[in-house]
């Protein structure tokens, strides 16, 4: 297993982690099969989606903050229960097919690490099958 730091600087954001991820393919020689990537916070997530339009990303962000707003009569004591469940709607683990060492990604798509409660030091969890 790999293991990617990253180390986030505002409370909610994405960070590109494309490059690392293809980076841990290339360095596990495998050809052809899987990477799963994982992240072990219960206030961030993973998802996939457009590498392009830096914007994607900024709307996304703040469709969120409407959905699930900071403050809001939370039962959860330690005041960030608007990011346990912005993780848990976006989700913490996704799959990528990698053929000829590469991750088969669509033309415009990039692999985000979203931070909803930082900025903290984080990790993902890379695994090559
Ligand atoms: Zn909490």
């Amino acid at each position: 297993m790999n293991i990617i730091e990253i180390k986030t600087s505002k409370r909610n954001e994405f960070i590109d982690i494309t490059l690392q991820v293809q980076g841990a393919v290339k360095d596990s020689k495998v050809k052809e099969g899987l990477c799963v990537i994982f992240c072990p916070h219960t206030t961030a997530a993973l998802t996939i989606n457009e590498n392009a339009d830096p914007s994607v990303q900024k709307d996304i962000l703040e469709y969120m903050e409407k959905l699930v707003p900071v403050h809001k009569n939370y039962s959860h004591s330690e005041g960030n229960s608007d990011a346990h469940i912005k993780s848990s709607l976006v989700g913490c683990s996704v799959n990528v097919i990698i053929e000829n060492s590469t991750l088969v990604l669509g033309t415009w798509q990039g692999i985000y690490f979203c931070e909803f409660d930082g900025p903290r030091q984080r990790k993902v969890y890379v695994k090559i099958i």
